[in-house]
């Protein structure tokens, strides 16, 4: 139980709007913006990442149907946070700061990412 919890901590680094990157899965390697966190299913959807074609039918407003694109959810283990302070993939960690705050910060350069 107590690892479980833990585990799931993981999961609530990343926040919409966050810069992402792919690094599992057919779509390895895109970078895109989180649109939606999904915690219960620990599932983010990315910008323009695992786009689904979803076949209309044909209706008042568009009488010959149409294709409609939208992104599908993946596994918010499949997608790493970019740190826009050194632009790379990096782990985040989280940090009380002397004002009080908790933030999120860069494994990498240690830079605080929330301001
Ligand atoms: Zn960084």
């Amino acid at each position: 139980m107590k690892l479980a919890k833990h585990k799931s901590l993981r999961y609530f680094k990343i926040k919409k709007d966050d810069k992402v990157m792919v690094i599992a899965g057919k779509e390895k390697g895109k970078i895109g913006t989180v649109l939606k966190v999904d915690r219960e299913r620990h599932r983010v959807i990315v910008e323009k990442v695992n786009v689904v074609k979803r076949h209309m039918k044909p209706s008042q407003y568009a009488p010959e149907g149409g294709i409609l694109e939208k992104e599908a959810p993946i596994d918010i283990s499949n997608v790493m946070l970019i740190c826009n302070k050194c632009a790379q993939p990096t782990r985040v960690g989280k940090k009380v700061i002397e004002d009080g705050r908790k933030v999120r910060f860069c494994k990498k350069c240690n830079e605080i990412i929330d301001e």
